[in-house]
This record gives C-alpha cells, sequence and structure tokens, in this order.
C-alpha cells in the first residue's frame, strides 16, 4: 500500500515568486534540451554550499526533461586534508605543494575516473578542486566545464600555477562573481549561486515549530538571538563572532548561537569545533547538529544573523537569513558583497568592533530591523532564487554548440 506520493518541486511552483512569464520563458528554453545529458561531479552529498546547490537543481533540471545527473568522488581523510589545504590556498592561505601532496591528489582522482563512465553526455561540469583532474584522464567528448565556487579573490601562485595545468583543458570556467576572474586561455562565465525557497531549510516555519526545534537543543529565546550558521572553517571567523558579541552585549543584553556542521571533504572541521568549545557560556551556545529544520528556526527567529567571513565564495547562509526577512551582518568581501547592501538590508562589516557595533544598534532598533528585513527578503525573490541559476544554465546548454563549437547530438 502507497501511503505517501512524493512530489518533486516544479519550476511552475515558483510563478508565486518570479511570475508567469518567468516560468513560461524558462519552460520555452528547456525544450530544445529533452533528453539533454548532463553529469554534475563534486567532493560531498552534505555539508556546504555546493551540495545545498546541486540537491534542488539537478532535480529541477530532470522536472523540464534534461537528464541532470549527480556524483560524489570518493577519498579517504588524507586526500581531502590535501584537497582543503588546496581549498585553503585558492582562498589566499599558504600551502606546502609537495610532490608527496600532488601525487596523493592526483591518484585519488585517477582511481575516481576509472571507476566513473562518462562516455555518452553532452556535458560535464566538474565542481571545486577536488575533482578538478579528472579531465586529464577522459577521452574528450563534450563540453567539460569547470565550476568553481571559492573565494578566488587572491590564490596562491604557485598553487594556481599548478591547479592551471588542469584547468586548461576545460572549455570553460564559471565563478560566482567578475572579481574571481582569472588568467586563462578559456571562456570565464558568472553564476552567482541561489537557494531552494521550498526545502525544509527555506520554508516558511509556523511558530510552534520553531518554538519546539529551539525548546528541543535548549536554547533560550528570552533574550534577542545573535545567530552565525557555518561550517567549522576558520575563513568563517568563528572568534572573530565570539569577540565581537562579547564587546556587543555589553551594551545590549542577548544570547549568541553558532551553530556549525562538519562536511566529509572537510576533516579540519572537527579541530575547529574543538577549538572553540572551551568558550561555551550560559549565554554562548555552540552546537554542532545535521538539522535543516533548526537552521530554518534560528534564521527566522534571530534578531540579527552573522556571516563574519574573511574570504567567502558566495555565502548560501547569508541568502537563507536574508530570505526569512532577517538581516544580516556580513564580512565586507567576495560573494558577501552581492547579497549585503549595506545600510538596506544588513551592514557590510570590516572589523570585530564594527560588527559589535552593528550587532548592538540592530538589537537596539526594531524598527530597522523589520524595514531592512522586509528589503532582504526581497533581495532574494528579485536575484537569488534557484530559478534564475537554472535559466542561465539552460542558457549555457542551449549555446554549447556556437560557444563550444560542440554538436549537441
Ligand atoms: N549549514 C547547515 N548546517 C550548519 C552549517 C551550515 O545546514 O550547521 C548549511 C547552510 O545552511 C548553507 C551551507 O551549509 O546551506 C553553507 O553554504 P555557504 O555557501 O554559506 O558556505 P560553504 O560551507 O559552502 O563555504
Amino acid at each position: 500500500m502507497v501511503t505517501f506520493q512524493p512530489k518533486l518541486t516544479q519550476v511552475s511552483d515558483y510563478e508565486q515568486f518570479i511570475g508567469a512569464e518567468a516560468v513560461d520563458r524558462i519552460y520555452q528554453k528547456a525544450l530544445a534540451l529533452k533528453d539533454f545529458h548532463v553529469t554534475h561531479i563534486n567532493s560531498t552529498y552534505y555539508g556546504g554550499g555546493v551540495a545545498e546547490l546541486l540537491g534542488p537543481l539537478t532535480l529541477l533540471m530532470n522536472n523540464l526533461g534534461i537528464k541532470a545527473g549527480w556524483r560524489v568522488i570518493q577519498g579517504a581523510p588524507d586526500f581531502f586534508s590535501i584537497t582543503k589545504k588546496m581549498h585553503n590556498g585558492l582562498q589566499g592561505g599558504k600551502i606546502n605543494l609537495t610532490k608527496r601532496k600532488k601525487r596523493i591528489y592526483e591518484e585519488i582522482i585517477y582511481e575516481n575516473a576509472a571507476r566513473n563512465h562518462l562516455n555518452d553526455h553532452d556535458m560535464v561540469i566538474v565542481h571545486d578542486p577536488q575533482p578538478l583532474p579528472m579531465i586529464n584522464y577522459y577521452q574528450k567528448k563534450c563540453p567539460w566545464i569547470w565550476r568553481c565556487h571559492v573565494d578566488l579573490s587572491r590564490p596562491n601562485p604557485e598553487l594556481w600555477d599548478y591547479l592551471s595545468t588542469f584547468i586548461r583543458n576545460y572549455n570553460a570556467v564559471i565563478l560566482s562573481i567578475e572579481e574571481y576572474r582569472q588568467k586563462l586561455p578559456i571562456p570565464q562565465l558568472f553564476f552567482l549561486p541561489a537557494i531552494d525557497p521550498f526545502s525544509i531549510k527555506n520554508r516558511k516555519m509556523k511558530e510552534a515549530d520553531i518554538e519546539e526545534r529551539l525548546r528541543y537543543y535548549k536554547i533560550p529565546t528570552d533574550l534577542p538571538l545573535v545567530v552565525q550558521i557555518s561550517r567549522f572553517d576558520r575563513w568563517k571567523d568563528p572568534e572573530g563572532v565570539i569577540k565581537a558579541f562579547k564587546i556587543a552585549r555589553k551594551e545590549v543584553d542577548c544570547t549568541l548561537v553558532l551553530l556549525g556542521n562538519v562536511a566529509t571533504d572537510d576533516p579540519e572541521g572537527a579541530e575547529v569545533y574543538e577549538s572553540l568549545l572551551n568558550q561555551k557560556e550560559e549565554r554562548i551556545i555552540i552546537l554542532s547538529h545535521e538539522d535543516s529544520s533548526l537552521v530554518n528556526a534560528l534564521q527566522t527567529r534571530a534578531a540579527v544573523v552573522l556571516q563574519k567571513s574573511l574570504r567567502e565564495g558566495f555565502g548560501l547562509t547569508v541568502t537563507e537569513a536574508l530570505w526569512k526577512g532577517t538581516p544580516v551582518i556580513g564580512g565586507n568581501v567576495g560573494g558577501i558583497r552581492y547579497q549585503i547592501k549595506d545600510g538596506v538590508n544588513g551592514f557590510l562589516v570590516n572589523s570585530v568592533e564594527e560588527t559589535a557595533a552593528r550587532i548592538a544598534q540592530l538589537l537596539k532598533d526594531p524598527k530597522l530591523r523589520s524595514q531592512m528585513g522586509e528589503k532582504a527578503r526581497e533581495t532574494v525573490r528579485e536575484k537569488f532564487l534557484l530559478t534564475r541559476l537554472l535559466e542561465q544554465y539552460l542558457d549555457l546548454f542551449n549555446s554549447f554548440e556556437t560557444v563550444f563549437h560542440y554538436k549537441y547530438k
């Protein structure tokens, strides 16, 4: 007996947010792409923004008749510890790029290539540095795209030179923003990420359900909540968040919640989490749980959400919080700058002190919070819903004959 009839989100479900015309346009663009076979390859099925995007994006593509797959490479922790160092290096951190590291990196990807059969595709899209060398182990029969999500404003030059030897074998690169453009002999496209408004994390939650989640995790609601939700990663500056909170609470009483998770491709997470635990207090709550409803409840209920990153490719956590009508105080870096309009839907900050001052200002001024909150949701409705990103991909698929001179069978 069938107890539940699952239903996938359709592009038409977005009509309430983007209007009928945009919905029709997307359906029209998809007509020529029936059975277009594309696969996305990344390095984790959960934890972090890329996995967050690929789930709903590939489903929407399939609903349009595109055969969109999603594959995840495998690797032991020593492989991911090397690729995390590369991730850090791409964002400007130091890396000691030894022969041993390069060898493990290339060997593991070679093994992944051996067990992934990519023969009859119309396009292959490889995400981030982890699976990047895969292209070297196939006979290319269709366009291959490298989609890099990290903050490339200041990549480590030695690492970039090394990775470029793989990158230039691709047909094009997609980066999040123009500022990340690199010197490369192939076309560079710019796609800002987006969110799924129907997911458990982003759909409207009832008050009672929010209360229930907060109670379940023993999060007190008697004082305003200041929240940051991020992978435990130094680039997200959790230490800076705690310092800013400690300064702000001298002016306004409040509770800090730092919620984080650890992705399978990020072995540094556990260490960062543990290093924070001695800062726990009654009003400094540090949690590590994998619970999308909790993320939703916190982003909705927070008086202010922080994303005090020092580097940030895009920052889906910012989009998610803005969508819930919560003003966001974000680091003045990378993709955050494309989402927060300073003083309009939140604030951009450059230091701990500035963060503290903005927290205090927002906590003292409920009217400002609600004005900014309204603009925050509108920002996302206009620019950062998944249908906009989907349409960019459809345009790319439709244009690949002219752009890449490949023929779609
Ligand atoms: N996230 C989560 N639980 C956590 C921390 C993060 O579900 O405890 C999610 C968050 O909601 C967002 C994604 O992980 O969807 C993080 O994406 P973002 O682009 O902000 O950063 P990344 O981790 O990719 O650097």
